[in-house]
């Protein structure tokens, strides 16, 4: 089987992140999946982007500048949806305003805008409708715990929405993923949620949720996060390791023990324009992990690349 390529926020490498336009673009590439991640605006309604925070991808501090929290951030959740809709969103900035990938495309256009998630799941089934080639969704529940401090419990609106669109079975081109452990147990053992689920696993320095991520990179708890969900999708560093000496590539057994758990395996993220620590090229890096270890599928920012990569692949 050949990996499925899932576009890392849209073709994000060459249209800003999130947007519609990002989200065509990987769809014309061949992309297998389009990912949405989920945040919730003031009045409670739910809106594709990546962070829970508007300032790094978007004009709202010229728009909006009385309307910073104490921490000088600027929050979705202190926006109605009215609002939001105004912002012009451009390509990711540090909080110096440079971009975080000073190659990409870096003019600010009014076409770029903020969508809700049931406006871009309608957009995604027009475009399979138009173009006949079927597409998955891959959407992610972003910092759940996080909004409920806020007042608002996203999962099952967020699960309501899919419903509304046709994603319920098993059998729905849809994984649903979280960072969140607790989360994912709750979906599927109290909620009754029948998709695909993906175990994110990052740092415990991200502050992405409450859940160690140690003990779910060892045997006993990936074959415990089975029980509950069909996949892992790691961070890239942590499924192998430079042998310093040599500048070798080693696995770390991370993907190999995620597979005798029976769990799929889709790491993030795979940039043209961010090679990891011990690759000299994107085709060496696709190489290692896509016929070395094996993986079964990748985000990636580029899907264009990845595509053509995969195509060659007969097995
Ligand atoms: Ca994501």
């Amino acid at each position: 089987m050949r990996p499925v390529v899932i576009a890392h926020r849209g073709a994000s490498g060459y249209l800003p992140e999130h947007t519609l336009p990002a989200k065509a673009l990987a769809y014309a590439m061949g992309a297998d999946y389009l990912e949405q991640d989920v945040v919730a605006a003031r009045d409670d309604t739910l809106v594709v982007l990546h962070d829970i925070h508007l300032d790094r991808v978007t004009d709202v501090a010229t728009r909006f500048p009385g309307r910073r929290r104490p921490d000088g951030r600027y929050y979705v959740r202190d926006f109605d949806l009215g609002e939001l809709k105004t912002l012009m969103v451009h390509e990711r900035t540090q909080a110096d305003g440079t971009p975080v990938y000073p190659g990409r495309v870096s003019s600010s256009n009014e076409v770029f805008r903020i969508q809700t998630l049931a406006e871009e799941l309608e957009f995604v089934q027009s475009l399979q409708a138009a173009h006949g080639r079927a597409v998955g969704i891959y959407p992610e529940i972003k910092r759940p715990e996080w909004h409920r401090g806020e007042g608002v419990d996203i999962t099952p609106q967020f699960l309501g929405v899919l419903a509304d669109f046709g994603y319920q079975e098993r059998s729905a081109p849809v994984y649903v993923q979280c960072f969140d452990a607790k989360e994912l147990r709750r979906i599927r053992h109290q909620l009754n949620c029948r998709l695909k689920l993906i175990q994110l696993i990052g740092e415990d320095s991200w502050g992405e949720s409450s859940t160690r991520y140690g003990p779910l990179r060892a045997q006993k708890g990936l074959d415990r996060l089975a029980r509950t969900v069909d996949g892992i999708g790691p961070w890239i560093r942590r499924a192998y390791r430079v042998v310093r000496s040599s500048g070798n590539i080693h696995s770390t057994g991370l993907v190999h023990r995620a597979h005798k758990a029976g769990l799929a395996v889709h790491p993030y993220t795979f940039r043209v324009d961010e090679l990891p620590e011990g690759f000299a090229s994107f085709d060496a890096l696709l190489g290692f992990f896509v016929d070395d270890l094996a993986i079964d599928g990748l985000f990636t920012d580029f899907p264009d690349r990845v595509v053509q990569f995969v195509r060659r692949i007969s097995r």
